[in-house]
């Protein structure tokens, strides 16, 4: 077994008791829950009560309300009783609470369930650094257990349940200065909670390990979990990636984190914070929760590949050879991942008209991926392909099984370098070493598509021909396989199979229908496959050459490809934005500002661009963002280099350009360059 899930190949859900949050159950048997949060002032009773019903209304199954202050909290009893009015006192509310114990035990009177941060309940934020020695921290954890234990006394004496919700960027300045802002503090930040509740025999407690950044609450889950593990702790889960922005950025990041965690059995309620009205996040936590669901099995016919060897709690790439794909384009550890596009033959030979350019030069077609069926196939690539070649580019030809290398030699000879793609059975030893020497003979790279069973009837076949020119990738006859493993896990188990090979070979990650999760044949459907598959392999450091296959929209996928590096973190083509959903403390229009913003700052690649609703929480949640523009009062803006806030109270209509001024004064802003091919 894995330190945090029964199995990383196939889903078997993460064992957990019951929290009951009013009349909805969370963990044990019950399915993941969908949830999100509504942004009007809670002060203003009507227009919460409007969007919670608006929110219930479609799918979403427990409301969370903030509750900045004494006085919102009360507006929560006004809330609840205008909700059950309406008929919809079966949708449970949860008083999201920062820094204020007083607002705390107000709303646990009127709501079911109590969202508090560890870094602020009982602390000040100050980002103060200063040692302290064990003493001194026991003593702040004393002061700590006086200060939660009234809330968790009066969950238990009312029935309430809570969350206990660490976000990365808002840790205590005691976690902070012992551990770090790291995943392991977020988890200790979480522990001395649970230890106080433990304390009063009260376990109603759902946790949450938040982080704009996927690679970052992917880590923090799974530690949680081993650290549950250790102690028989069984508290579910509450998955999200915060402050994820808006479009297809926000839904890809947010599936990439809570996708990789659901497909490894963890994750009991979710929420996919989205820069948009909330209710558009929920079809895409529903679509979310139900490949995952899909998935779910009770540990039957649990297969056991030999172990994958990746450090599940530190990020690290898979250690490959590097390889040149064309002059330009090389792919291994020191390089970021590099795209294929699939495309049909005629659109290779019209490429100019068909393929249209990119939108940015940051986004350029490398690897065009076309079907080979016969010989005249080949032929019209081979004379197809001199237009398109340049340094930065290649071509992969998809090799249909029943092309020979007798039948491809005298062609294949005329080819410009290329990527030559086949699948190989089991029992394709021969087939596959005559292949490989084709292709060294020739100059060209052979990608071997097949699963982990077949690389291990291969094995001597693979060891006697060594590594050069070599790429794998998973074969895309998944559905002809009798296997409860996902893609992911199919994946996985191929990297392990490589290595316990002794090869360095690089991985080429592809979306194809056929290794889609549960397709069903729309757009966000295949954005959510993407985000799963190659996002949440990205973040265990696997996958050197990715490619999302659709030839019916060559440049949307290529785009999608894009951003699903982007959102894993793997390969910047444009500016990151960390954006807060809003909630009722916002203090300005959070979507058209961060719409406008984009529009003018969006090209500046590999620069992190905080947009954030309040003063409260914001400097701390945005993380590791270069820049912040975050709202210090009504109508007025605070911008930050990185934690720093370096303008005060600038009105509004001017903060635009001086956030500009500041990034050009930091030497990280160019003018957006022309789109080329
Ligand atoms: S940062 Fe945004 S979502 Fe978070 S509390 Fe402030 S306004 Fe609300």
């Amino acid at each position: 077994m894995s330190p945090y899930c029964a199995s990383r190949f196939q889903t078997i859900r993460r064992h957990t008791h019951e929290v009951r949050v009013g009349s909805v159950g969370v963990g044990g048997t019950h399915p993941v829950r969908i949830q999100s949060m509504t942004t009007s002032d809670t002060q203003d009773i009507a227009a919460t009560v409007q969007q919670s019903i608006a929110l219930a209304e479609v799918g979403c199954e427990i409301v969370r309300i903030t509750a900045p202050n004494v006085a919102a909290a009360r507006c929560l009893r006004d809330i609840r009783a205008q909700l059950a009015a309406a008929g919809f006192g079966h949708v449970p509310i949860v008083a999201d609470i920062h820094f204020l114990p007083s607002a705390a035990m107000e709303a646990v009177e009127h709501v079911e369930k109590i969202r508090v941060n560890p870094g602020n309940y009982a602390d000040k934020k100050k980002f103060a650094v200063r040692e302290y020695s064990d003493s001194d921290y026991d003593a702040e954890l004393a002061r700590l257990h006086e200060a939660f234990s009234p809330l968790v006394i009066r969950c238990k004496e009312l029935g309430r349940s809570m969350r206990i919700g660490t976000n990365h960027g808002s840790l205590s300045d005691r976690i902070m200065n012992r551990y770090g802002d790291t995943p392991l503090g977020m988890v200790e930040s979480a522990l001395e909670f649970l230890r106080i509740a433990a304390s009063h025999s009260y376990d109603q407690i759902i946790l949450s390990m938040k982080a704009s950044n996927p690679k970052v609450m992917i880590q923090a889950y799974r530690l949680l979990v081993t650290r549950m593990n250790e102690e028989q702790m069984t508290y579910p889960l509450h998955l999200g990636v915060t402050e994820a922005g808006d479009g297809e950025d926000g839904r890809i990041k947010s599936a990439i984190g809570i996708g990789s965690l659901l497909l490894d059995g963890l994750g009991d309620t979710i929420r996919v914070s989205l820069t948009e009205d909330s209710v558009y996040e929920i079809p895409v936590a529903r679509a979310i929760a139900d490949k995952a669901m899909s998935l779910w099995s009770l540990g039957a016919g649990l297969q056991t590949p030999p172990p994958d060897q990746i450090d599940p709690y530190h990020f690290n790439r898979r250690p490959t050879q590097t390889l040149a794909l064309a002059p330009k384009v090389k792919i291994g550890p020191e390089h970021a991942p590099g795209v294929v596009t699939r495309v049909t033959l005629s659109a290779l030979a019209n490429f100019k008209s068909q393929i249209p350019l990119p939108k940015s030069p940051d986004t350029p077609h490398e690897g065009l991926l076309v079907p080979v069926n016969t010989c005249a196939d080949l032929s019209f690539a081979a004379a197809s392909v001199s237009e398109w070649s340049a340094p930065g580019r290649f071509l992969v030809l998809d090799l249909a099984p029943s092309l020979t290398v007798a039948e491809l030699e005298s062609t294949i000879s005329n080819l410009l370098p290329a990527v030559l793609l086949r699948e190989f059975t089991a029992a394709d030893s021969p087939a596959l070493a005559a292949f490989a020497t084709l292709a060294r003979r020739h100059g060209h790279t052979l990608a071997i598509a097949a699963t982990a069973d077949d690389i291990a009837a291969l094995a001597p076949t693979l060891v006697a021909l060594g590594d050069a020119a070599l790429l794998f990738t998973l074969t895309a006859r998944l559905s002809t396989l009798n296997s409860s493993a996902h893609p992911l896990g199919r994946t996985r188990a191929l990297a392990a199979a490589l290595h316990a090979l002794g090869s360095r070979a690089p991985l080429w990650i592809r979306n194809t229908s056929a290794t889609a999760i549960k397709p069903d044949g729309s757009f966000l459907s295949r954005l959510l496959d993407a985000s799963f598959l190659t996002g949440g392999l990205l973040c265990d450091g696997l996958g050197d050459l990715i490619s999302i296959e659709t030839e019916a929209d060559p440049v949307r996928a290529t785009t999608l490809a894009y951003n699903v590096l982007q959102g894993a973190g793997a390969r910047s083509s444009k500016t990151e934005f960390v954006a807060c959903p809003s909630c009722g403390r916002t203090l300005f229009d959070l979507q058209t500002t961060t719409q406008r913003i984009r529009a003018q700052t969006g090209h500046l690649k590999g620069v992190k661009l905080a947009i954030m609703g309040c003063i409260v929480n914001g400097p701390g949640e945005m993380a590791d963002a270069d820049f912040g523009y975050v709202g210090g009062a009504p109508g007025k803006i605070n911008l930050y280099v990185g934690k720093t806030c370096v303008q005060y109270n600038l009105p509004q209509a001017e903060a635009d350009a001086r956030l500009i001024a500041l990034i050009k004064e930091h030497g990280k802003w160019v003018d957006p360059a022309p789109a080329a091919v």
